[in-house]
Formats: structure tokens, C-alpha cells, sequence
């Protein structure tokens, strides 16, 4: 049975920190390949910096390339919104039944797991890929069977520095992989 690590983002827009979690995640654990899913729009949190979703996830495809090992993920889009990790878990297992899901998750995201929606189902049935954050205390999830710590490189990097780049004008070359950068050279997306 094929194991797929689930990386869930807004990719507003995907930069090279996310790819070499991925590609780590992919490459360097048991997951046999790891899905980038986008974080659709939510209707009731209207972000005027967000860009659409076709576009998110269109640079998400751009930057995966041909790696075989990653894929860009809609799976999301059509799934009733705001979208809980539980449910989207359960829609995959139910539309492939072949397969098995795992998480993928910054340290940081675990000092407020215990708040997601059904967590406990979570931790209990899917494993959960942890890397390290600047902020990670793993506490007491750091005895968890299910919770795996990763040592993959960190990087300082995020969306909101690379919008503030592209929104002044300033180059993001290197910080996003060619194929995002020549697309956002000619693209109006986020420069005002
Ligand atoms: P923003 O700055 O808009 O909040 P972001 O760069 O943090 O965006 P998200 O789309 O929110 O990007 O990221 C998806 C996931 O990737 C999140 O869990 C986030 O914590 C993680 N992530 C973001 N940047 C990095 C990075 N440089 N290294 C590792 N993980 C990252």
C-alpha cells in the first residue's frame, strides 16, 4: 500500500521552504511521496492578499516540476469549507481506499493540536510527520507513537516576506523555484 504524506497550505504563493519539506519528507521518511494540498479560500474569511485558488495551486504545479515524488492537490477545493483536516482525511480514504494518509506538520503546529477538530481521532489513526520549527516544544506529544520527528532543514523563509518582495517591486529569484519566479515576472499577481 502506497503511503502519501499530506503537506495542507495556502501556498500564497509556494516558495522553496515548503518544497524542501516536501521533498525531504518524500525522499528521507517511509512516505512514499507527499501531496501539497491548497488551503481553498474560505468564504467567511474573505483575505484580500490571498490569491485564487486555480492560481495557488497552478504555481504549486510549477514549482513541483517534474518530481515524480511530489503532486499538487485540489482535493480540497470542492470539499464543503472551512475545510477540517479530520474531513478531508476521511474523504481521501474513502475515494482511495488503496492508500494510506499521513500528516506533515511544522513543530510549531503541535503546542495547538489538542484544538483541531476531532484530534484524537487524528493522532490516533494517521501518522504525523513532525519537522522542526523555531518554535517547537514537543511537550508531551514527544512520546507519541504516531508523532515522528524530522530533522529537515529550516528555512526562514515565508509567503508573507515573499508577497512584501513582489508587492515593492523587489526580485524573489532563488527564494521561489525559476519556474514560479518567470511566471510571477510576468503575472500581476500579487504586486498590488
Ligand atoms: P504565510 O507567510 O502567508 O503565512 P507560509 O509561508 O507560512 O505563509 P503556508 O502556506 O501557511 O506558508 O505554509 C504551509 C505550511 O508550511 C505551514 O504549515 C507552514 O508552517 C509551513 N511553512 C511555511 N514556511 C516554511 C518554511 N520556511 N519552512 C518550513 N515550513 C514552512
Amino acid at each position: 500500500m502506497s503511503k502519501i504524506g499530506l503537506f495542507f497550505g495556502s501556498f500564497n504563493p509556494v516558495h522553496i521552504g515548503h518544497l524542501i519539506i516536501a521533498n525531504y519528507m518524500a525522499s528521507q521518511t517511509d512516505l512514499d511521496k507527499v501531496w501539497l494540498v491548497v488551503s481553498p479560500q474560505n468564504p467567511l474569511k474573505e483575505k484580500k492578499t490571498l490569491a485564487r485558488d486555480y492560481d495557488r495551486l497552478h504555481l504549486v504545479r510549477l514549482g513541483i516540476g517534474d518530481n515524480p515524488l511530489l503532486e499538487a492537490s485540489n482535493i480540497e477545493f470542492n470539499l464543503p469549507k472551512p475545510s477540517f483536516t479530520i474531513d478531508t482525511l476521511t474523504h481521501l480514504k474513502e475515494k482511495y481506499p488503496e492508500r494510506e494518509f499521513a500528516l506533515i506538520m511544522g513543530g510549531d503546529n503541535l503546542a495547538t493540536l489538542h484544538l483541531w477538530k476531532s484530534y484524537e481521532l487524528l493522532v490516533a489513526n494517521y501518522d504525523i510527520y513532525v519537522y522542526k520549527r523555531p518554535a517547537t516544544e514537543l511537550g508531551d506529544w514527544a512520546s507519541h507513537p504516531r508523532i515522528h520527528l524530522c530533522e529537515a532543514p529550516m528555512l526562514d523563509i515565508s509567503a508573507t516576506y515573499i508577497r512584501e518582495c513582489l508587492r515593492r517591486g523587489k526580485s524573489v529569484r532563488y527564494l521561489v523555484p525559476d519556474a514560479v519566479f518567470e511566471y510571477l515576472q510576468g503575472s500581476s499577481l500579487y504586486r498590488s
